[in-house]
Order: structure tokens, then sequence, then C-alpha cells
């Protein structure tokens, strides 16, 4: 455990954000969870005469110039990343079912969109929720999400979940807070067989109407 996992951080009021402390809390992210995220930056990559090869289950390392075998240098994938956060991510297509599966769950519970992105890219992510159907308040955070998630969780009476498709963010939930549910959810089909999982730890349903009933499921048993 680094310095950084175990270091208190603050998080915003939730009722600040208008959400109630007295139902259950709900934590989603965005990418490969509310977003297909690799299509969408595949396609923007395309655009700049770039290409994704989804082989791996790592994003840096998918990026191709046509007709090379060798991967483009680390950085200059980055800057194409950043560059789709702020000019590219506003016509990213929907995950299947994630905004109906919430609109029915937020009934119950509230929600609250957790994402790491680029600073610069928050207006565009918060207009892509909108015009997405997924209009929760939004947090935009950087780095694992486990001590901001325990932070927000202090704040509720009720369950809370958390959802991500990265193992570093749900094993630093699981460390951080580990009343917190945790659910993986890989959206993009042509990832799933690469992303790694540990469904003994986290439970993992990659489509929405799945992961909704487990949700609902949660909710019932707590
Ligand atoms: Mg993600």
């Amino acid at each position: 455990m680094s310095v950084a996992d175990i270091v208190e951080v603050r998080a915003p009021a939730l009722e600040s954000l208008g959400i109630s402390g007295d139902r259950p809390l709900l934590i989603v992210d965005v990418d490969e969870v509310l977003g297909l995220f690799m299509d969408g930056f595949g396609r923007f990559l395309e655009g700049r005469g770039l290409e994704m090869r989804i082989e791996r289950f790592a994003l840096f390392q998918s990026i191709f110039r046509p007709g090379e075998t060798t991967h483009l240098e680390i950085e200059e994938g980055r800057r194409h990343f950043d560059d789709f956060f702020r000019y590219g991510s506003s016509d990213m297509t929907p995950a299947p079912g994630g905004a109906d599966a919430l609109r029915a769950l937020s009934a119950r519970a509230g929600v609250l969109i957790l994402t790491n992105a680029p600073g610069p890219g928050r207006l565009a992510r918060a207009r892509w929720l909108g015009r997405s159907g997924l209009d929760y308040p939004m947090l935009l955070s950087s780095g694992r999400k486990g001590p901001l998630v325990a932070a927000l969780a202090r704040q509720v009476a009720g369950p809370v979940a958390f959802i991500d498709d990265l193992m570093s963010n749900l094993d630093s939930v699981a460390e951080a807070a580990p009343q917190v549910a945790r659910f993986q959810m890989v959206a993009d089909p042509r990832l799933r067989p690469f992303a790694p999982s540990a469904p003994e730890r986290h439970a993992r349903h990659d489509e929405w109407p799945d992961l909704h009933r487990a949700l609902e499921a949660m909710m019932d048993a707590r």
C-alpha cells in the first residue's frame, strides 16, 4: 500500500451534490461502464490516421500506425488520449442499457458518477452524460478511487455499490472501503476476454441488464 492510498482524502458533501445520505448510493464509472470508450477513442484515432488494435488490456500498447507492429510511443499515445477527452469524447456511444438501468435504480438509490478523466475534458464529459440520459452528479478524479469512495461512503447510512472496469480501482476500494459492494463491468465485448478480473472479490457483470439485477439484489439483501 502506498502513502497515497492511506492518506485521508476530502470528499465533497453528498448533500451539496443533491444526494441524500439516507438512501443507498451507487458510484458508477464512465469509460467501459457507461460509455464505450475503446470504440470512441478508436474512431478518434482513425480520424488521425492511427489504429486501435484490441489484443490486450493495455490502452497505450494498443495504438499503432497502420502496417506497423510496434505500438506508438506511450507519450504520443497519451497526447491523443488527452485530446480525445477534450475534443472527441462527446460522441462516445453509451453502453447499451446503462441509462435505462440507472433510471430504474435511481427510484431507490442515489447515483454518483465518478470518472477518472483529464481535467480539460470535464465540460465535454458533463455534456456527454447529459445528452446520454445520464444527468447525475459527476466527480472527476485521478488515481486510485478507494480513498475517495471511502470518504463518500462514510456519509451514507444505507448500502453503497461501486462499479468500475479496472482491477486497480476495484482493489483500491476493497482496501479502503471493504463494506462497499464492488461490481466489475467491461462494456466493450472485444475487450472482455482480455480484462483481468477476480470474481471471488468483485462480482463481474458485463451486460447492464445483469448488473441491474445484481444491484437490486444487493440492495434487497442489505
Ligand atoms: Mg473505466
